[in-house]
């Protein structure tokens, strides 16, 4: 009886839009962090990927002429003299996989947001290189068209894509269900969905100010 009237009043005292209000201020966090997550892994991708082009080219005596990372172009490393376009080519996908991977083996167990966004991140870079190089390489355009070129078989482009694609779609999954996070929006906390925003904010600066298109 007690509970009946304590709710009666709430509801008489609080229009509904304030008693609502944390689940809407919650939804917006959840709106924020996964938008945040999304672009940041997309354009993190990208700059791991160039990173790994880069790695090949000093590792083998190349010249880095430019890197293009900018928000509103497809990224790409410039490479002049190019002593072996091979290993080149290939360190974008192998080391846009591993660093991320690494970096989500090397956060420690006690930071479980970082560890699940990284780990999302891991996921997210394993389909998108294994994707690029295993569809890529029936257009053969880009980094795919560079490896065939180089000598590369079509089926280590396609391994390649075997092995990277289920294993980041097994990442994801054992991420838990995403039916089950979209649904419950208090399991995003309000700093990680900001701090990864301004994160974004800052890449995305930087590299309208730092890189060529
Ligand atoms: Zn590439």
């Amino acid at each position: 009886m007690q509970t009946t009237v304590a709710s009666v009043s709430a509801m008489l005292l609080y229009p509904s839009v304030l008693r609502s209000s944390p689940l809407v201020m919650q939804r917006i966090h959840q709106i924020v962090f996964v938008y945040s997550l999304l672009a940041l892994s997309w354009f993190a991708m990208m700059a791991v990927h160039e990173f790994g082009h880069v790695v090949g080219a000093l590792a083998t005596g190349g010249s880095v002429e430019r890197v293009v990372l900018h928000p509103l172009a497809i990224s790409r490393t410039d490479v002049s003299p190019n002593p072996n376009p091979s290993i080149v080519v290939w360190l974008g996908p192998i080391l846009g996989c591993v660093v991320p991977a690494a970096v989500w083996w090397l956060i420690p167990q006690r930071f479980f947001a970082a560890r699940d966004i990284a780990m999302f991140f891991t996921g997210f870079c394993l389909l998108a290189n294994g994707a690029y190089i295993a569809i890529g390489s029936f257009d053969r355009v880009g980094d795919c068209g560079v490896m065939l070129q180089t000598g590369s078989p079509l089926w280590t482009l396609l391994l390649f894509g075997l092995l990277t694609i289920p294993l980041g779609f097994y990442l994801w999954h054992r991420l838990g269900s995403a039916k089950h996070f979209l649904a419950d929006p208090f399991m995003v906390d309000p700093i990680v969905a900001y701090t990864l925003l301004g994160v974004l904010v800052v890449m995305l600066a930087l590299e309208l100010t730092i890189s060529p298109r």
